[in-house]
């Protein structure tokens, strides 16, 4: 039977995670009880410091996302940013902001999500916070990761000339989305399982991230949260230079496709600006790009996507058919709905 939040307290809450948070190998100081946690990076290694917040009605819905997958992608989006720097999730802190209608199955699988996340990447969790919202729910985690002294990959080393790769398809997540938010059924649902856990479960390119900072082959990288052109026009931004995309060349997904084709949408809206996808974004310079795609091959059976290329002219021009067209980057933008 399930409890309600009076009937658990604020000990309950926590032990929910104590009981399954296990700070094997981390050392003293990295597990739930004390007043803060004691982080030491291992020797030659540098902090990341990653914190994210997702707020019902904001960022999700309570009818397109379980409880579980919830917790999952709470940690997701936090791995996401340690992966794009080029680093390693260590430790991770979840602040957990409940409603009243809450209760103890919520929060267990919230936990379990959170757990199956960390687990997958090898990240601990080791501290938090909980609280009680007068209406909506709220999970803010912060991980702590390393990154190889000096070889994090940042948003600001992108040069003219320089080749700009995805890691992996996108507009997934946005197609996923659409299906969950459709107001009629749409046939076929039982083909779209890759959409929905693309905007569910989202994957975070850890792997690829590493292999990149640590073979020196990527000059800048983001991770796609608010959308493609928006995150690239974040790379611009940072490094001072503009960049060419065509619209062609974007990887999408059979099944994205399909549904596009069904429903009367233009998939490339979905890859472009639909946001979440929490692949990787990044630049190379034309002189590593054979070694960085026979690594890619070779370690990860990994081809990424050629799609674009950074131009010393600001701004963003992008290609469907014959003409170079300037566009404005469209993404998600929490001040301007
Ligand atoms: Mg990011």
């Amino acid at each position: 039977m399930a409890k309600s939040l009076r009937e658990l307290g604020e000990g309950g809450v926590i032990s929910i995670f104590r009981e399954a948070a296990s700070s094997d190998g981390l050392g003293p100081g990295m597990a739930i009880g004390d007043d803060c946690a004691v982080f030491q990076p291992a020797p030659g290694q540098q902090s990341l410091i990653s914190t994210d917040m997702l707020v019902e009605g904001v960022h999700f819905r309570k009818d397109t996302i379980s409880a579980r997958d919830l917790g999952w992608k709470a940690l997701a989006v936090s791995i996401s940013d340690i992966a794009a720097m080029g680093g390693t999730p260590r430790a991770a802190f979840l602040a957990l902001g409940l409603p009243a209608w809450a209760d103890s199955t919520l929060v267990h699988e919230l936990k379990t999500g959170l757990m199956d996340c960390a687990r997958a990447y090898g990240a601990r969790l080791v501290g938090g916070d909980t609280v009680s919202t007068p209406g909506s729910l709220l999970l803010c985690t912060t991980l702590l990761g390393e990154v190889p002294g000096g070889m994090a990959l940042l948003r600001s080393g992108a040069r003219p000339g320089d080749l700009v790769y995805l890691g992996g398809v996108v507009g997934d997540s946005a197609a996923g989305l659409f299906l969950l938010s459709a107001q009629d059924p749409v046939p076929g649902t039982e083909n779209f399982a890759p959409l929905l856990r693309a905007h569910q479960r989202p994957q975070p390119q850890v792997e690829l991230g590493r292999l990149l900072a640590s073979a020196g082959l990527a000059s800048a990288a983001i991770d796609l949260s608010d959308g493609l052109l928006s995150d690239l026009g974040q790379i611009c931004q940072e490094s001072g230079v503009g960049a060419r995309i065509d619209l062609e060349a974007l990887p999408l997904s059979r099944q994205a496709m399909d549904l596009a084709g069904r429903v009367g949408r233009d998939p490339l809206d979905w890859a472009v600006s639909g946001g979440e996808d929490y692949v990787l974004l990044f630049t190379v310079p034309p002189a590593s790009e054979k070694r960085m795609l026979s690594l890619c091959r070779r370690e990860m059976g990994l081809r990424p996507s050629r799609v674009g290329e950074i131009r010393s002219e600001p701004g963003l021009s992008a290609r469907r058919g014959a003409a170079w067209r300037r566009v404005v980057p469209a993404g998600f933008d929490h001040f301007r709905p």
